[in-house]
This record gives C-alpha cells, sequence and structure tokens, in this order.
C-alpha cells in the first residue's frame, strides 16, 4: 500500500518498488485473486517478481541479478529461524503467518525458476492464459500449475510440490579438482540441507583468464553427486550456478 504523498517526483528508489509491486497486483491480486489465504503468494510472489522483471526492463541484467540475490538471501536467512515454513499454507488457521518473506521472495523465486525451465515464451503464454481465465475471479496454485503446463507441455506436479509444498531450499556444498593426466574436471556435490530437492544445476568453467564461463548443466537427483567433464584446456576457475537461476545456497572450493 502507498499513500498519494508517494509519488514525489524525487525518483526514490524504494517508493519506485513500492510503486512497481502496487501497480502489478492490478493484474495479480486484484484482476486474478487467490481463492483462499492458503494460496497468498499468487498475488505476493507475483507483485514481487513482475517489480524485478520491471528492473530487468527499466534498468538491466545486472540490477535484474542483484534483486534476484537479495531476494535469495532474504530467504535463506528467514528459513533459519522458519525452517518448516512452506509458501502454500494447508488450511492455516492463524492469520497472523498468512504473508511471509516466503509468499513473497520464495513465490518469486518460484516463477523465476519455472521461467528458467520452460523458457521466456512459454512462460509469458501460461501467464497471459492464466490471466484471461482467472479475470475478475478467482484461481488456486493448482488453476495456475494447470495453465503453465498446458502452454510448455511439461508437468510441473515436481517442481510445483518441491518448491511451493516442501519447505526449505537446497543448500549445496562441493569441491572441484582436476587432473592433468585425462585432461578432467571432477565436482562433487552434496546438499546438506535435510529436505531432498531434484533441480538442474548450472556450472561456469573458465578455462580463459578474464574469459566467460563456459554454461554446463548438470541434473542433481540426489543428497550426492560427483561429475565429470573433459576439457581441452584447465580451467582457472569452477563456478555454481553463474547465471542465477538456482534458489540455493552454494559453498565451492578447489581441492
Ligand atoms: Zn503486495
Amino acid at each position: 500500500m502507498y499513500s498519494e504523498k508517494s509519488v514525489s517526483g524525487k525518483r526514490d528508489q524504494r517508493w519506485q518498488i513500492v510503486i512497481t509491486h502496487e501497480i502489478a497486483h492490478q493484474w495479480f491480486g486484484d484482476a486474478v485473486t487467490e481463492s483462499d489465504w492458503d494460496d497468498v503468494w499468487l498475488s505476493e510472489g507475483f507483485a514481487t517478481y513482475f517489480t524485478l522483471l520491471f528492473t530487468e526492463h527499466s534498468k538491466g541484467k545486472d540490477e535484474f541479478v542483484a534483486g534476484l540475490k537479495a531476494s535469495r538471501e532474504q530467504i535463506s536467512k528467514y528459513l533459519q529461524s522458519n525452517p518448516d515454513a512452506p509458501v502454500v499454507h494447508n488450511q492455516l488457521t492463524d492469520m497472523s503467518k498468512v504473508t511471509s518473506t516466503l509468499t513473497y521472495q520464495k513465490g518469486a523465486w518460484t516463477l523465476h525458476m519455472l521461467r528458467t525451465m520452460i523458457g521466456d515464451t512459454n512462460f509469458q503464454k501460461g501467464v497471459q492464459s492464466y490471466y484471461k481465465k482467472y479475470f475478475n475471479s478467482n484461481a488456486t496454485t493448482i488453476d495456475f500449475r494447470n495453465e503453465m503446463e498446458q502452454a510448455s507441455g511439461a508437468n510441473l506436479q515436481a517442481f510445483f510440490s518441491q518448491w511451493l509444498y516442501q519447505t526449505g531450499m537446497p543448500k549445496i556444498k562441493g569441491h572441484w579438482s582436476w587432473s592433468d593426466k585425462k585432461m578432467e574436471l571432477t565436482l562433487t556435490l552434496e546438499q546438506t540441507q535435510a529436505e531432498s530437492f531434484s533441480f538442474s544445476l548450472e556450472v561456469g568453467i573458465t578455462t580463459e583468464a578474464n574469459g566467460l564461463p563456459e554454461i554446463k548443466k548438470v541434473s542433481i537427483n540426489s543428497k550426492k553427486s560427483t561429475v565429470t567433464f573433459q576439457l581441452k584446456k584447465k580451467p582457472v576457475a569452477v563456478s555454481l550456478d553463474p547465471q542465477t537461476v538456482l534458489l540455493a545456497q552454494f559453498e565451492l572450493s578447489q581441492k
């Protein structure tokens, strides 16, 4: 919410974010409203992500990524003291817990990961048809999932269940090592959080000093994994999630 005095003409950064968020609610929150408070992320996660998308459009990729990283940081902090909190509640009766950092930030991050997974075109197509179908009416998380499944042709049940109904977020700890003899990079990764998560992880491999990383995608389906890459040159740097597309904490060192 904001008052008429918030629009001051000073282009204050904080108020710009607040006003963009509230404008996004005209679509998601006002025109399409969640059927139940349990699904409040359909308003707050959407308004938060669409504010970030406006940042991407108006200020560019760097500001967008900075916003995503700040959001990821907030989620991780919140989960430390609220490890059992999901995004979508199940018949919540305590109305003081309806909205939280998770309904805003983890909801927004879920949309970001969904967009990354199904691609910009399918994401837009799905969000538009969801909006059209539920305009001036109410929707549930499952209604939204159905629209996104139709737009992308993907089964999104596991994705929605893992990021919205399950608690926590992945904490990935790993090492990388290089063998000159085999010309092989070995990456050992461990998920140290309590919950199980499956996801596609991007690994950035830089072989030239000051060069851009080459992105390789790895499918992670267990708590411990070892991945190897045959390379033509010894890497100078290896990084996890260089494009900021996964909601996780990362710790990687060279062995
Ligand atoms: Zn809001």
